[in-house]
């Protein structure tokens, strides 16, 4: 069959690795792409936001199954438009991907279903909001209702800060309408791990829990990024937490959704806090986790293509997932000034020796071709992703193919995984 994996960052480089390696695949297309997929996809200049692009790619490649990588397209409804073409799609609808379009909507699924959450209280006027804070004092959270690039949620340790988030949020409009209402949520204390499930909207396959690192900086110091550096499994996640997550979480989620008329077809992630009072939820993305997709789709052992086909068609009930006994480490290396602002276009060197390491790949996120050199073409640039018999193995092998790598200005995390060891 021919699948087309929307989307051009490592999680879809992961997707695209992963899926490359079914039997039951006669080619795999990416759109738009990058140059490491392009090792195992055709890639094809469309953007992900271009619903009528995608669409025609689709006729015109006869293409049996579209997996949709990022938020943007899913919130937009590229599911539905794509599904109304009778084309079999791996991702939810634009009513259930709601769930991470809008974190009002989440909270008050959370809330009606006594799924465990923070306290929290929506301001659709940033004068109330402000209000409360002088009320209630900090630490607090603020977050921006909308989609806004991972960077809607500033964690408050003085009123103070609080209130600048309000007014960039709910006065300066910061990220335009995704900041129509702000939520100001209980700050919370723990350690964050994230739980991904598969689901066709009934049965849901949860995955082996992952842990992502925010922070730019060792010793999650510095301003939080979309992610630098994921490890799987979670030892501070037991089986009988797996069994509360999924019990406490993933199920109620899906059967609130379902009984809502927001049927959930795709991956749903969740991410957690576990605090001394017990588990808590975040928020919830209707995607897999980058950086946390890199590790779980090497630790994957079953063909991943009749899992994903399955949740398109309702069918996933017939399915089972074997997975590596092994670790995985994903170490993320950035452009010099990432989160902030950084240069494109440095020539990345040693791309082939570090590949050559086994158990190891290099997932492409922000890279570019040049002149015959791959260069850098974003913030977050390589997930450098080790197996190995353990944590500590893993996270050796995945440091030792980041050292054969380097570009003027690249930064990376040197204590990926660490927390794991302690
Ligand atoms: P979110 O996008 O909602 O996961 O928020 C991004 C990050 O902000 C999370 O990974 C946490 O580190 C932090 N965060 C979000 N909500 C809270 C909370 N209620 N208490 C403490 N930290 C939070």
């Amino acid at each position: 069959m021919n699948i087309l994996v929307v989307g051009g960052g490592g999680r879809e480089h992961a997707l695209c690795w992963k899926i490359a390696q079914s039997d039951l695949v006669k080619k795999v297309y990416c759109a738009p792409g990058n140059p490491g997929i392009a090792r195992h996809a055709e890639c094809i200049g469309i953007e992900v936001m271009d619903g009528a692009g995608i669409l025609q790619l689709c006729r015109d490649k006869k293409i049996d199954l579209v997996v949709i990588g990022p938020e943007d397209p899913l919130c937009a409804g590229l599911a539905d438009d794509l599904r109304a073409q009778g084309l079999r799609v791996f991702g939810p609808s634009k009513a259930a991907a709601e769930l991470e379009g809008s974190k009002v909507f989440a909270k008050e699924i959370m809330h009606k279903h006594a799924i465990p959450t923070a306290s929290f209280k929506v301001f659709e006027d940033a004068h109330d909001a402000h209000e409360y804070v002088d009320n209630t004092g900090a630490p607090i959270v603020v977050k921006a209702d909308g989609l806004a690039k991972g960077k809607g949620v500033i964690v408050c340790a003085t009123a103070g800060e609080a209130h600048d988030a309000i007014r960039q949020i709910g006065e300066e409009r910061v990220f335009g309408r995704a900041g129509d209402r702000i939520i100001v949520e209980e700050c919370l204390k723990g350690e964050e791990v994230s739980v991904l499930a598969i689901t066709d909207g009934r049965t849901i396959m949860p995955l082996e829990p992952a842990q992502d690192h925010k922070p730019i900086f060792d010793g999650d110091k510095g301003p939080n990024t979309g992610g630098m550096g994921a490890y799987s499994p979670v030892p501070s996640v037991t089986s009988a937490l797996r069994a509360e997550i999924e019990a406490s979480v993933l199920v109620p989620t899906v059967h609130a959704m379902r009984m809502d008329g927001r049927k959930y077809q795709g991956l749903l992630y969740a991410g957690l806090m576990l605090t001394s009072n017990g588990l808590s939820v975040l928020e919830f993305n209707i995607r897999w986790g980058d950086p946390e997709a890199q590790p779980l789709l090497m630790r994957i052992k079953s063909d991943v293509v009749p899992l994903f086909m399955a949740v398109a068609q309702g069918k996933l009930g017939d399915q089972t997932i074997e997975w590596d006994q092994r670790a995985a480490v994903c170490v993320v290396m950035a452009s010099g000034g990432y989160p902030g602002a950084y240069e494109k276009g440095k020539v990345i060197e040693g791309l082939d020796a570090a590949a050559k390491l086994s158990d190891v790949v290099v997932f492409h996120a922000g890279t570019a071709r040049s002149g015959g050199k791959i260069v850098t073409n974003g913030g977050r640039v390589l997930g450098v992703t080790a197996l190995g018999a353990d944590i500590a193995a893993a996270q050796a092998r995945a440091y030792q193919a980041v050292d054969l790598i380097h570009w003027p200005g690249a930064q990376h995390r040197t204590d990926i995984a660490s927390k794991a060891l302690r």
